[in-house]
């Protein structure tokens, strides 16, 4: 028996049940991420951090990861599969609705793709409301609190790159790696695939990614304080994304032991 509940016979499973009521679901995206990085790169990553947690966390059942998550403004570039937020949400829920059948109380999401937040946040409400406590962290949100280096830069950037150049290094075309520039909208500067700013002020935007990228990678400003938006994807290394991922492992494995003992009245 494992932590891993698709590596269980159901019988196994039972067993686990009974005494781990914590479950891990990794969740991603199918793609594009510029010219360097592989179209599996959200989820690749999210599951590998679900799997590295459920090894070394002895709380935890770790579901399988669920590859295709909310990212229909990626689809001009060839590969990216995606579906609503809704369709995503409703498929979660269901999944969670059945772990909470088997005993689970707690649901932890490692959500590698930003996209998905709407849809994994309705799910969370909808099963606060069983009472059931569920949280979500993104790696790519925690990783700058442990060095700031390693802070979002945007979609493609260094630190998601040495990621996967630790995770599943023959994807990366590293030669093809280089330092986006986004597209401005007339005074309309893109922050980010959803955000702009003019005359200083945030306004969203509903923008694809084609509109502000000419080969899908880009920076996303704001994510982190004082980051050097000018360090390229070129200088990655397997090094940097295996201390960057360790710790978000180690991470996550300290909030899953504080995390199991919330509880709403
Ligand atoms: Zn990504």
């Amino acid at each position: 028996m494992t932590n891993f509940i698709y590596e269980n016979t159901w019988q196994e499973n039972l067993e686990l049940f009974k005494t781990k009521k914590v479950a891990v679901i990794p969740v991603g995206s199918n793609e594009q991420h510029g010219p360097a990085l592989p179209t599996g790169t959200d989820w690749m990553l999210a599951e590998y951090l679900g799997r590295e947690v459920g090894k070394k966390s002895d709380s935890v059942v770790v579901a399988p990861t669920v590859p295709i998550g909310h990212a229909t403004y990626h689809a001009d570039f060839p590969g990216t599969l995606a579906v609503s937020t809704a369709t995503l949400a409703r498929y979660v829920f269901e999944i969670c609705e059945d772990l909470v059948n088997y005993g689970i109380t707690h649901i932890l999401f490692l959500n590698g793709h930003g996209g998905n937040n709407t849809a994994l946040y309705d799910v969370g409400q909808e099963l606060r409301l069983r009472g059931i406590p569920v949280a979500n962290i993104q790696w790519f949100d925690i990783a700058g609190t442990f060095d700031p280096e390693w802070g979002l830069r945007g979609h493609g950037d260094i630190t998601e790159t040495s990621a996967m150049m630790h995770v599943f290094p023959e994807g990366v075309k590293l030669e093809k790696a280089h330092l986006p520039e986004n597209k401005h909208l007339g005074k309309i500067k893109v922050l980010d695939l959803h955000t702009g700013e003019f005359e200083g002020a945030a306004v969203y935007l509903n923008l694809r990614t084609k509109d502000c990228s000419e080969l899908g990678d880009m920076i996303e400003y704001g994510h982190g304080q004082g980051l050097d938006y000018s360090v390229s994807a070129c200088d990655s290394s397997a090094e940097l994304g295996r201390k960057c991922l360790d710790a978000c492992v180690d991470y996550i494995c300290r909030f899953i032991e504080e995390f199991k003992t919330v509880s709403f009245e």
